[in-house]
């Protein structure tokens, strides 16, 4: 006999925990169905990096309303999430500084505290940046969560809302009838519900082809390395995003500093997503290294201390896809955030719910997300030429 839901939700990343958390508080009777542990898969590996720079209104509105809910999240959510509110520096070349200008602009609109900033404020900020003729921009409350922490804390304020959350149950079949969803099949038996969302990330597109529905979302790996740093230099930097040496880094517990790349590559290293290595390469390292002390130089005195690797879920113009496929079915798709999601997690909650439940007037419209974008040649385009940032 089959367990009956209202809505039934797959995945438990942030999406899948936020948009439970979201259904649950307005009464809806949810499952959410986990092959792993809550927080297992990428989101628990994400570097959760917190700024609102976006190149659309629409995202860096979301941005923004993330932020307030990260930093205020024990009474919004319950729980902790970890968050460290130590600044971003965003710090592009030439070619960059139109762009960069229109979205401060765009941004400061909405309201979102960001300003460009001069060399010599770049130097009060970080003194052991280089960044020699490149144009900067500041966001002051921004930083970085702990994604675990707060998967985990949206899980549990889930249920203490009334969801029902199965770990070690990986959905193995869709059922539909007549256009229509009907539930998923389990290894842990049937759930029924007539709304289903598939919340899985890099899976998404291998979730969504159960129910005959082709979703363009690469599962790509990517990788992050840490390194430790040297004596004088403790007490910790701002999260820097550098286009011109195509890297991020943020300080990390411990006195390190993880860098990741922004690098439109990382595309190209499609897996499979249930076999890949999740283990740093050192070739990884050393590029990353590299590419880390032409960025901040006294870390050429560093000392490495190894990394990881995990998934970014990437559609051809790095953004999400939430669309009800097929239109009418009562399934919908909410993945593919392309390297770029975890911040958003909180607004992605509300904006599923509301799509979900057919309210008129959303504060977060998914339009610009849906899935006929790209046959339209219609894709969300940023001011920057990759758009993981924009
Ligand atoms: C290394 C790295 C660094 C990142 N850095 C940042 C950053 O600084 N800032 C930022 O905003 N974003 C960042 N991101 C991106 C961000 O982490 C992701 O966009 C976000 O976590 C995606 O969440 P999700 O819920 O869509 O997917 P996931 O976290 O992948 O969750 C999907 C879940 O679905 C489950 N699942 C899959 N198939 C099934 C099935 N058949 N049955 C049941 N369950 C299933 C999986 O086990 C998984 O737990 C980073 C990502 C990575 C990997």
């Amino acid at each position: 006999m089959a367990q009956l839901y209202d809505v039934i939700i797959i995945g438990g990343g942030i999406m899948g925990c936020s948009t439970a958390f979201q259904l649950a508080q307005r009464g809806v009777k949810v499952a959410l169905l986990e092959k792993s542990t809550i927080g297992a898969g990428p989101t628990g590996k994400s570097s959760a990096i917190i700024r609102q720079h976006y190149s659309n209104e629409l995202t860096a509105r979301m941005a923004y309303y993330s932020l307030h809910v990260f930093q205020n999240f024990e009474e919004i959510v319950g729980g902790e999430c970890g968050f460290t509110p130590c600044g971003f520096l965003m710090l592009v070349a030439e070619a960059d500084k139109a762009g960069l200008a229109a979205n401060i602009a765009m941004q400061q609109q909405i309201g979102i505290e960001t300003s460009l900033v001069s060399s010599a404020e770049i130097k009060t900020l970080m003194p052991g940046l280089k960044a020699d003729n490149l144009s900067a921009a500041y966001e002051p409350k921004s930083g970085y969560a702990d994604p675990y922490l707060t998967v985990t804390s949206y899980a549990q304020a889930a249920r203490r809302l009334g969801a029902t959350i199965h770990q070690e149950t990986r959905v193995t079949g869709i059922r539909m009838a007549g256009g229509k969803v009907q539930g998923v099949d389990t290894d842990k038996g049937s759930f029924d519900a007539p709304v289903v969302l598939n919340c899985t990330g890099a899976w998404g597109a291998q979730v969504a082809k159960m129910a005959d529905v082709d979703a363009p979302i690469d599962a790509c790996r990517v990788q992050v390395s840490m390194f430790r740093r040297p004596a004088g230099e403790e007490a910790g930097h701002p999260v820097v995003a550098n286009f011109e040496h195509a890297i991020y880094f943020r300080p990390e517990t411990g006195g390190l500093t993880l860098v990741g790349l922004i690098d439109p590559k990382e595309a190209d290293a499609i897996v499979n997503p249930d076999h890949f290595s999740e283990n740093v390469s050192d070739a990884f390292v050393l590029e990353s290294g590299e590419r880390l002390v032409s960025s901040y130089p006294a870390m050429a005195w560093s000392q490495s201390v190894g990394g990881y690797a995990s998934l970014y879920a990437i559609t051809p113009d790095w953004h999400p896809i939430i669309d009800e496929l097929p239109a009418g079915s009562g399934l919908y798709l909410c993945s593919g955030f392309s390297g770029h999601g975890f911040k958003l997690g909180p607004a992605v909650g509300k904006m599923l719910a509301d799509l979900v439940m057919g309210v008129a007037e959303p504060e977060f419209d998914a339009g610009l997300f849906r899935n006929g974008r790209f046959a339209a040649n219609q894709p969300v385009r940023g001011q920057y030429e990759y758009s993981i940032v924009g």
